[in-house]
């Protein structure tokens, strides 16, 4: 451990609600594959390397195959006959023989080999070959492509960027996250939020963090402090309660059956958002009706009473789906993922539809990222041919936040994405933000919108929650009620925090707080505003 440096501080976004104080587990960034290029080696050699190479993969992809079941394992199986496939092998031969190195005369040879298939019936497999070609091409280059992270002891994660399949690895050993890259609505802050571990993302500073040195992980200060000595965590603001239930209701935002779980602990009043791609993220193929029937039933049966809101598949950069149709353009989402996949949707539904009829649980279900009224009563059509659930939409793009009014008779409720809106309202990326601070949810614009999206939904007569990462701020929950939004779905590990906030304030007091945040010039002018009114009844 370095004893060279105390309390540095190394500023970043913070996210969640406690803080956390452990050595450094530093993981090594994945390097990015190399280009193609020219090779310095005979066509012989190269011939050779890529003949140890596939090999190679081919014995790793049988092994991970016999620890597998089910349909993965058929899919690995299969693959592990692809990868040395005759037809496949003597394609790459003929680009080293036109001078490529091993790694790119492989990556070619892939390209052409799946070029046929992606306008044909297979065209689910062109991620499988994809992820092959990696394969070969990792080995090639001697670059790992999956990170292990510690499974014991206590550790503060320090890394460039976390991915799906990194987070899929969690455990308790995990006791904070410090991210280079990312921002306050990535995938990897949204899995800390859930699971209550606290977080510094978009801390570039933390590349001088060396293994073992103690970090303090602050997120309410939204700094880092490397072996602290004086400095400590930031305070949290505690309201005291007052009223015996929340001003408006309190749901949970889950991806797994864990989540129900700490969602129903928590007394969360029904889930708000249930994110289904999380829950066939591995799959190579697309769950079988009865596989997806199995999923959904074992998420309802362990869900808090109340309603459960589950959205339909949502895919994006950092959530692929593998066996969906989606070059994951961002203007693949929404209406356009919909219409793609059509037969993927309406068999989710239909298992959707079975599994509520096997636990008998109120579902309701919406879509994410829809743009116009038209596009919503499309999805709405599709719904009610197939179910009886209550529709809804999400409201994700700032073109449908607009047009909230002619959703009247359209759909029975709305629920606000702060996270994409935010990334719509102001043009920032919300997985590579170079302005992070413009998806802080205190943004007076944003506030500004939520706002109007309630009024309108009021006005039509239709429920309206907000599901984004902002009702996971207990403070911001407030404010939310304050605005006349009817409920909110918050991280599980969020909830009993956002209940207690909602407990403490009238909502004449609420509405006080609304008025506060959109009369500020900032994002944090609005919240050390409404943090001054109600903590100390202060009007600034
Ligand atoms: C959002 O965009 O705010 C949202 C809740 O959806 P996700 O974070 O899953 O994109
Ligand atoms: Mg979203």
């Amino acid at each position: 451990m370095s004893d060279s440096r105390t309390d540095v501080v190394l500023s970043g976004i913070g996210v969640g609600l406690t803080s956390a104080t452990a050595p450094a587990f530093v993981v090594a960034a994945t390097a990015p594959l190399p280009p193609y290029r020219l090779s310095d080696l005979t066509p012989q050699e190269e011939t050779e390397r890529l003949a140890a190479s596939v090999a190679k993969v081919q014995l790793s992809l049988q092994a991970v195959a016999a620890d597998s079941t089910g349909e993965t394992r058929e899919v690995l199986e299969a693959l592990a006959e692809i990868v040395n496939d005759d037809v496949l092998v003597e394609r790459a031969r003929e680009f080293i023989s036109q001078g490529w190195s091993a790694a790119s005369a492989f990556g070619k040879a892939v390209s052409d080999f799946v070029a046929p298939l992606i306008t044909a019936d297979a065209a689910e497999r062109f991620d499988d070959f994809e992820w092959l070609s990696q394969l070969v091409q990792a080995d090639l280059a001697g670059i790992t492509l999956a990170r292990e992270l510690p499974t014991e002891g206590r550790w503060i994660l320090v890394v460039d960027d976390l991915t799906p399949a990194d987070t899929a690895q969690f455990t308790g050993a995990i006791a904070g996250v410090v991210t280079l890259k990312g921002g306050p609505t990535s995938h990897a802050s949204i899995i800390c939020a859930a699971r209550g571990i606290p977080a510094v993302v978009a801390c570039a500073e933390a590349a001088t963090v060396t293994d073992g040195e103690t970090l303090l992980v602050d997120e309410l200060g939204s700094r880092v402090v490397v072996n602290p000595v004086e400095l400590q965590a930031s305070y949290s603001v505690a309201f005291t309660t007052r009223l015996s239930e929340p001003l408006i209701a309190v749901r949970a935002n889950i991806g797994s059956v864990q989540d129900a779980e700490t969602a129903s602990t928590a007394k969360a009043a029904g889930v708000g958002l249930l994110r289904t791609e999380f829950l066939f993220s591995d799959a190579q193929t697309e769950p079988t009706h009865e596989a997806q029937v199995a999923q959904y039933r074992a998420i309802f049966e362990s869900s808090p009473a109340g309603p459960i809101v589950v959205r339909t598949l949502d895919v994006a950069s950092d959530k692929p789906l593998k066996f969906a149709v989606s070059s994951l353009e961002e203007q693949d989402r929404g209406y356009r993922f919909l219409v793609d996949n059509l037969g993927l949707i309406e068999r989710q539904l239909d298992a959707l539809s079975a599994a509520q009829k096997l636990t008998g649980r109120e579902v309701w279900v919406m879509a994410p990222m829809l743009g116009s009224p038209d596009q919503v009563r499309y999805f709405a059509d599709l719904v009610r041919a197939r179910t009886d659930f209550r529709v809804g939409a999400m409201i994700e793009l700032a073109s449908l936040a607009h047009t909230v009014a002619e959703l009247a008779g359209i759909v029975d409720f709305v629920s606000i994405g702060t996270n994409d809106l935010s990334q719509d309202l102001f043009g920032i990326d919300r997985n590579n933000p170079v302005q992070p601070e413009l998806l802080d949810h205190w943004q007076p614009r944003l506030v500004e919108l939520i706002g109007h999206v309630a009024t309108a939904a009021r006005k039509a007569g239709i429920d309206c929650s907000v599901c984004g990462s902002a009702a996971s701020d207990p403070t911001f929950a407030v404010v939310l009620a304050g605005l006349g939004v009817t409920s909110v779905s918050s991280a599980p590990a969020a909830v009993p925090n956002v209940r207690e906030s909602l407990m403490a304030f009238e909502l004449a007091t609420a509405t006080k707080a609304a008025e506060i945040a959109l009369d500020c010039p900032n994002s944090w002018a609005a919240k050390g505003a409404v943090q001054a009114f109600l903590i100390h009844g202060a009007i600034l």
